[in-house]
C-alpha cells in the first residue's frame, strides 16, 4: 500500500490580487488533525497524524527557485514512493507539483475544482501567475486530460485556450449533483477552494459567488470512478478566514483526496 505525504507550500508571490495564501500549510494541518472533529473520512477511512509521512513546508526563499524547490520535494517523495497531498499555497504550485507527478505518471488526467480556468497565456505579465498554470501544464503535455469543476469565470480569451488544449470545462451553471467522472489513466486532484461558494469558503483571495457547497464538492471526489494518485488543496487564504471556517474545509476536502489515494476503490 502506498504510503500518504503531506507537504506545504508557503508560496503565495504568483498571487494577482492579494497575497495571504503561503500563511496556509500550518492551518490546515491543525485543522486536519484537531480533536474537534474525527479522523475517519465519510467512507469509513481513518487518517489520523500517522496515516501521513509529514515532509514539512517549502518556502518561498528569495524566489528566483521556489519552483524548482517544490517541483524537486514532490519529486523526492514520488521516488520514495510515497502519494504526496500538498498544502498550498497559491494555485501556481500546481504546475511545479505537476511537473514532478508526470515523470511518475507519463500517462496522467486532471480533476481541477476552481471557479477559474486557471489557463491565462499570461496575466499581468506573468506567464507563472496562479492564473495561468493549466496554460503551462497542457503545453508542456503534463496530462493527457483535463477536467474542471465549478467553473464560472470563464473569459473570452481562457475559452479559447480550453479549446485549444481540448479542456473538459463542467461550468458551474450546467452542474448536476449526480456527476460521476471516469478516468481511465492516474487522477491527480486540484481543489482551488474558490472552487466552493464563499458562503461555504469565505477564506479565498478571490470570492466569486455562485459556486459549489462543501457537499457536492464532497460527493464529485467520493463518486469519482479511476485511481487517485496525488491532490493539492490550494488558494486557502486565512486573512480571509475569519471565523477559521475555510480552514476546517480545507482539511476535509485534503482527508477525503487522501482517502482516495489508499482507501477502498484506490487500487493501492
Ligand atoms: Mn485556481
Ligand atoms: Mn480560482
Amino acid at each position: 500500500m502506498t504510503r500518504l505525504a503531506l507537504v506545504g507550500f508557503r508560496s503565495d508571490a504568483n498571487s494577482s490580487y492579494r497575497r495571504g495564501a503561503a500563511e496556509a500549510p500550518p492551518l490546515i494541518r491543525e485543522a486536519m488533525f484537531c480533536e474537534s472533529s474525527s479522523t475517519w473520512t465519510e467512507d469509513g477511512v481513518d487518517l489520523p497524524r500517522e496515516a501521513f509521512t509529514d515532509a514539512g513546508d517549502v518556502g518561498e526563499g528569495d524566489g528566483a527557485d521556489t519552483f524548482a524547490r517544490i517541483e524537486a520535494a514532490v519529486a523526492h517523495l514520488l521516488d520514495r514512493g510515497h502519494s504526496p497531498v500538498s498544502l498550498g499555497g497559491d494555485h501556481a504550485i500546481t504546475y511545479p507539483i505537476l511537473r514532478a507527478f508526470a515523470k511518475t505518471y507519463p500517462r496522467l488526467s486532471i480533476l481541477h475544482f476552481d471557479a477559474h480556468p486557471d489557463l491565462y497565456d499570461e496575466f499581468q505579465g506573468n506567464r507563472l501567475s496562479h492564473a495561468c498554470p493549466f496554460a503551462r501544464i497542457m503545453e508542456e503535455g503534463l496530462a493527457e486530460r483535463l477536467v474542471q469543476v465549478g467553473i464560472r469565470a470563464g473569459s473570452p480569451p481562457q475559452r479559447a485556450q480550453a479549446a485549444r488544449f481540448g479542456v473538459e470545462m463542467i461550468e458551474m451553471k450546467d452542474f448536476r449533483d449526480d456527476l460521476v467522472l471516469e478516468f481511465d489513466t492516474p487522477v491527480y486532484v486540484t481543489f482551488d477552494l474558490d472552487g466552493l461558494d464563499p458562503s461555504c469558503a469565505p477564506g479565498v483571495s478571490h470570492r466569486e459567488p455562485g459556486g459549489l457547497t462543501t457537499r457536492q464538492a464532497v460527493d464529485v471526489i467520493r463518486r469519482l470512478r479511476g485511481r487517485v494518485v496525488g491532490a493539492d488543496v490550494v488558494e486557502f487564504n486565512p486573512r480571509m478566514d475569519s471565523s477559521g471556517l475555510t480552514a476546517m474545509v480545507a482539511a476535509k476536502l485534503a482527508r477525503e483526496m487522501a482517502a482516495r489515494i489508499v482507501g477502498p476503490g484506490s487500487g493501492a
